[in-house]
């Protein structure tokens, strides 16, 4: 897949010329002023997912973007917490998600709120539901690309 770098800001986008904020925030100053566990669990974080394909990564005015063609997962530190949210197709049930709403923007998905203290908190039950959360959004391609064969079946038992 083809990525572009805004020579601007250097931001990394998949398609050449995206409109976007240029933001000269880097990933370092969002976590700069909050709790050293922030930066532990964002590395814990960033460690589980970082392999997962296509992915870019990117650093906005308050958030820590994870794209995989779309936003699937946005990350903001909140006082003493992360907060991480990411989208899925229908309502997912587990002990870690803090809350979860119906996201009417666009299509009919549901974005789900996970918080994290430390690295300690990133968890496979966390890995796990960011994996559905990465796959979904994954899912219907902006770019015309082979309809790949893996997909699981989607049914979720919480
Ligand atoms: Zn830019």
């Amino acid at each position: 897949m083809e990525i572009w770098t805004c020579p601007n800001c250097h931001r990394e986008f998949f398609r050449p010329n995206q409109q976007h904020y240029c933001s000269h925030h880097t990933i370092e100053d969002l976590l700069a002023e909050r709790p050293p566990e922030l930066t532990l669990a964002f590395d814990a974080l960033l460690l589980a997912v970082a392999d997962w394909q296509p992915q870019t990564i990117g650093a906005g005015k308050a958030a820590i973007i994870f794209n995989n063609g779309k936003a699937w997962m946005v990350i903001r530190p909140i006082k003493a917490e992360l907060d991480v949210a990411f989208f899925y197709g229908e309502l997912l049930k587990s002990p870690v998600i803090k809350t979860a709403r119906l996201d009417n923007m666009g299509k009919n998905k549901y974005i789900h709120h996970i918080r994290l203290r430390d690295e300690t908190y990133v968890t496979d039950e966390v890995v796990r539901l960011l994996r559905k959360g990465f796959d979904y959004m994954l899912k219907p391609t902006p770019k015309k690309r082979k309809k790949t064969a893996t997909t699981k079946k989607g049914k979720t038992k919480a």
